[in-house]
């Protein structure tokens, strides 16, 4: 084994002191501690925070019940149970299409928070925004629900179960063609569950539509692409 060289001249002087070199550069260079949480920095825009699953424009629920987004995820903190709308009374949808997914699970004490999940999701419904506060008091707490994780109704939107937009397929809701809620949704809403909060603002929103077509007052709210 080589010995190691030893230090001549002025390089033997400060050998002893050559280990505070970067500790003296540094008090001269501004602090960069983050004052959380009294100051709070945006994160990047590509931060992978907490989750949301998404609605169309009508309200309805992009989650289908798939279960891809449990099986890929590395940590086991997704538990998904899907139901068929088919079992909903009178044709009322959660989502477009035969499945919604009726249980949903996050389970942050697991989540490691690397997006595979949302890569796997199929219809975008499972995507990450940048909140990244999920601290809790309890194990059971941070575990998040369906309803922690939905995205809130949006003014205009209706609040599911409700029918599809008349003559419209789930791929017509995945190409973005449904851009609100139709009259005959709500009208399905009043008479259903004519307290709904949601049917009066809806109502608004499909006559803006029904105005801004050719002029049929029972036009479905299609149109326009992704
Ligand atoms: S971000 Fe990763 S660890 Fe967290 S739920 Fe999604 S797949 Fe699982
Ligand atoms: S969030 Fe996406 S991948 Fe997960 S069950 Fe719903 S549709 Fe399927």
């Amino acid at each position: 084994m080589s010995e190691i060289p030893k230090k001549k001249g002025l390089g033997e002087l400060f050998a002893p002191v050559a280990g505070f070199g970067v500790t003296f550069s540094s008090m001269f260079k501004p602090t960069v501690t983050e004052q959380y949480p009294f100051e709070k920095v945006p994160t990047k825009p590509r931060f992978h925070g907490r989750h949301q699953l998404n609605r169309y424009a009508d309200g309805l629920e992009k989650c289908i019940g798939c279960e891809l987004c449990a099986w890929v995820c590395p940590a086991d903190a997704i538990y998904v149970e899907g139901s068929d709308n088919a079992d909903l009374p009178d044709g009322g949808h959660i989502s477009p299409g035969e499945r919604y997914g009726s249980v949903y699970q996050i389970n942050y004490l697991r989540c490691i928070f690397c997006g595979l999940c949302i890569e796997a999701c199929p219809t975008r419904a499972l995507t990450m925004g940048n909140d990244f506060e999920l601290a809790g008091q309890t194990r059971e707490g941070l575990i998040w629900e369906k309803d922690d994780l939905l995205a809130p109704l949006r003014e205009g939107m209706l609040a599911a179960p409700h029918p599809m937009v008349e003559g419209t397929t789930d791929t017509d809701y995945y190409m973005g063609t449904v851009t609100g809620p139709s009259t005959d949704q709500v009208d399905w809403v009043r008479e259903q569950r004519p307290h709904d909060p949601t049917v009066d603002s809806a109502a608004q929103a499909a006559d803006g539509q029904n105005s801004a077509s050719t002029g049929a007052t029972d036009t479905p709210a299609t149109g326009g692409t992704r």
